[in-house]
């Protein structure tokens, strides 16, 4: 069984970029976050437990999500999110434990935009921060998203400050312009593969 690592960052951190770095060294990674939005068309147990909360308007007629519908009702009320994400929490990790189970390398990685904040990193044996510098990264979203500085700094507060992720992470990865995150990758890697050996 390959030891799970976590991975995160806030928004426009780098997580998904240092991501196809771990890739290219044969580091599997689930993409909870894309995953999660596809469990919620196919993961049956999931789209029943949507349909039965929300109503039948939560999805068309072919089967897709109707996101406009869900977005607006979890948007106004927290309780509502706290409901869905309850729902979509546990299908994330029953795919995590399966796609896991058929990799053969020594550890995985499993991204996650708020893998703090939802409490799942405690289903892995490490997790790892990715920091990048506010201003770089509010460039860099605006850039990649299209979107104003206002937007992403509303997304921003949302997700726990730098401080407590710092507390609740093993290992840093330092996305600024003046450390090569490549080399870090690779410590990294390296250090994982002995902890991996070790367990
Ligand atoms: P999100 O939480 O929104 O998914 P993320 O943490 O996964 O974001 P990325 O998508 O990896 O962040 O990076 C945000 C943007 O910054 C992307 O357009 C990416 O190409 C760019 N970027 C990331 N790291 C670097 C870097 N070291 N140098 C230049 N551009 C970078």
């Amino acid at each position: 069984m390959s030891l799970k690592v976590g991975i995160t960052g806030g928004i426009g951190s780098g997580k998904t970029t240092v991501c196809h770095i771990f890739e290219m060294l044969g580091i599997p990674v689930f993409y909870a976050d894309d995953e999660a939005k596809k469990l919620m068309i196919s993961d049956e147990i999931l789209v029943e437990e949507i349909k039965t909360e929300f109503g039948a308007p939560s999805y068309f007629e072919d089967g897709s999500l109707n996101r406009k519908y869900i977005s607006d009702i979890v948007f106004k009320n927290t309780n509502q999110l706290n409901k869905l994400n309850s729902f979509v929490h546990p299908a994330v990790f029953r795919a995590m434990e399966s796609w896991s189970s058929q990799q053969k390398s020594p550890y995985v990685l499993k991204e996650a935009a708020l893998l703090f904040e939802s409490y799942s990193y405690q289903q892995n044996k490490f997790n790892i921060l990715v920091s990048c510098p506010l201003e770089l990264r509010i460039m860099r979203v605006m850039n990649r998203d299209q979107i104003s500085k206002e937007k992403v700094l509303e997304i921003i507060q949302n997700q726990f400050s730098e401080e407590k992720k710092k507390t609740m992470a093993d290992f840093f990865i330092q996305n600024n312009e003046e450390e090569l995150i490549i080399n870090q990758v690779l410590d990294l890697h390296k250090k994982l593969l002995i902890l991996s050996n070790e367990s």
